[in-house]
């Protein structure tokens, strides 16, 4: 092992999934850097996909990018919101990913006529990634994906037990994440789910070292004690965490239920957390304000928060540090560029005619796309503060060159074309023929250089003179500004058609360093107008809002 002072905690849910096994994870990643430790975080899930490029995200969420240009699932976007810290390629590890490595090593003759096997071939690489992610950390958190049983999970299972063989038992503290549900007939909480999950785990050679039981609402100490007799385990190992109303209140359900003298115990050390920042978080978002805003997110997906979870969780923050109630406003775009119906019958225009400001999030394929350019033409004409992210910033651009003239304006990823001289959005050099491939868009950081006059460029340079945002800003002595953002997309603004584009009222005002690509718009007559090429929302944390969302919520006020 390289990094000999690191300690390992491995996560694994029982009962069910989705009860909060990654927030609980993430939770305690929070505590320990609020004690002053180095942690980062690593999700590995049992599912075959290579990366989360080319799920649904209706069934699987958003998807994440990480600086370095990995498409990852929602979990990692978590670590990153509670840790505030940036995940990369080795907080990922997939199955898929997993045997493809494996396979290719074989194919290229790396094992040497050697019969190649989950256990130890597999195992022992899943192992690998795990001291990789590990490489500059004091302690180190792995969630392992799905519940314990899941037959596609096993070899990951075995990976976490033959682990603590590597590094040494005392240095890995396993933590079990089970679900107690209330049986609402008999009127109990019921514990054999649990019971027999930790007995599955037990079955794979793993005694948790601590066991976080999710129930509803609080339950008895007789429940604990029950799982914990039945289980072989301590009782002071074994703790309630009930449902809490926001994740960002769990560190503090964590503090209460007695999981911070076995995390003292196993660092070693008593440090007191400083949650200072945490609670302040807490008060501003559990409070009512005078003032509520309302925004509108123009979505082909309503209603699903997990779709477009950085965004929502951007926009929420950025409503706490804003002093305001912040409403979101599913606007359904399909429904919004209807064209059948006519305006003021349109419930989807009336919707948005109600909201304070516009956010237009990213997105992929022609469906709903003609609402998301009304929507931005909207705001242009009527004067309404818009926050346009990736697509958002090409629908801008679309909405901008047709008022400009070009009737037709589109993008070719929608049927524009060169020939009829309308793809005012094109398809960016060395994409073509990969428009249905995995990993092969522009992906993770990229540099932008901003017209130090615009408003993005006076937004972002005084937040980094408070010192408030940090992940890339760079003020020079001349007064210029650069930063940078996390892209995910194939398609970019022609420039061929910048003049159109201003004439409709856009003015480019951050472009890639050697200028071929645009990466920023704003509208200079507009309150606030402001778009980008990338995912800014990616960047933003609870505690740490980015300054884009800070400075929209702002002009809603
Ligand atoms: N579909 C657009 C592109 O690929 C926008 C992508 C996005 O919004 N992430 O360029």
């Amino acid at each position: 092992m390289k990094n000999k002072k690191c300690k390992y905690i491995f996560v694994t849910g029982g009962v069910l999934s989705g009860v909060g096994k990654g927030i609980t994870a993430a939770s305690i990643g929070a505590i320990l850097k609020a004690k002053g430790y180095k942690v980062t975080m690593q999700k590995c899930d049992p599912y075959l996909n290579v990366d989360a490029g080319l799920l649904n995200p209706v069934e699987h969420g958003e998807c994440y990018v990480t600086h370095d240009g990995v498409e990852t699932d929602l979990d990692l976007g978590h670590y990153e919101r509670f840790l505030d810290f940036e995940t990369s390629k080795y907080s990922i590890t997939l199955s898929g990913s997993i045997y493809k490595e494996l396979i290719e090593r074989e194919r290229a003759g790396g094992f040497h006529g050697k019969t190649v096997q989950l256990v130890p071939h597999f195992t022992n690489l899943v192992c690998e990634k795990i001291e990789k992610a590990s490489a500059e950390s004091d302690i180190h958190i792995v969630e392992i994906g799905g519940t314990i049983g899941d037959y596609e999970g096993l070899p990951f299972v075995e990976a976490i037990r033959l682990f603590a063989n590597k590094v040494g038992r005392r240095n890995c503290l396993y933590v079990s994440v089970v679900y107690v549900p209330f049986i609402h007939t008999s009127n109990e909480l019921k514990t054999k789910p649990a019971q027999n999950a930790l007995k599955d785990l037990r079955g794979f050679g793993i005694i948790p070292d601590v066991v976080c039981v999710r129930t509803e609402e609080p339950a008895p100490r007789a429940i604990c004690e029950k799982i914990a007799a039945f289980s072989g385990i301590s009782s002071d190992a074994v703790v309630n965490l009930p449902d809490i109303q926001s994740v960002y209140d769990v560190p503090f359900n964590v503090l209460k239920s007695g999981v911070l003298a076995i995390l003292d115990d196993f660092v070693g050390e008593t440090k007191e957390p400083d949650m200072k920042r945490w609670k302040e978080f807490s008060r501003r978002r559990a409070r009512q304000y005078t003032k509520t805003v309302k925004v509108g997110l123009v979505a082909k997906y309503v209603g699903n928060d997990d779709t477009y979870m950085c965004v929502t969780e951007a926009l929420k923050a950025a409503g706490a540090w804003n002093g305001v109630n912040l409403e979101i406003c599913w606007i359904n775009a399909e429904e919004l560029g209807d064209k059948s119906v006519s305006e003021d019958k349109n419930e989807a225009m009336l919707r948005l005619k109600d909201c304070d400001g516009i956010v237009v999030p990213g997105g992929f394929g022609a469906r709903g796309v003609e609402g998301k350019v009304k929507a931005a033409e909207y705001a242009l004409d009527h004067n309404v503060p818009y926050l346009g992210l990736c697509l958002g910033l090409q629908v801008a651009c679309i909405a901008a060159a047709r008022k400009g003239g070009v009737k037709e304006a589109n993008s070719e990823e929608f049927g524009a074309s060169e020939a009829d001289n309308n793809n005012v959005i094109y398809i960016m050099e060395g994409q073509k023929g990969k428009e249905s491939t995995g990993g092969t868009m522009r992906l993770g950081d990229y540099r932008a250089v901003l017209n130090p006059k615009s408003k993005v460029a006076k937004t972002y340079k005084k937040a980094a003179e408070k010192g408030e945002y940090v992940y890339g800003t760079e003020v020079s002595e001349d007064g210029g500004v650069e930063v940078i953002e996390r892209h995910r997309h194939r398609y970019e603004v022609n420039k061929k058609f910048l003049p159109e584009i201003e004439k409709g009222g856009l003015r480019i005002v951050g472009t890639s360093p050697d200028g071929k690509l645009v990466e920023f718009v704003e509208a200079p007559d507009c309150k606030y107008f402001v778009a980008t090429q990338a995912h800014p929302e990616f960047k933003s944390r609870p505690l740490n809002p980015h300054p884009l969302f800070m400075e929209f919520v702002k002009s809603l006020k």
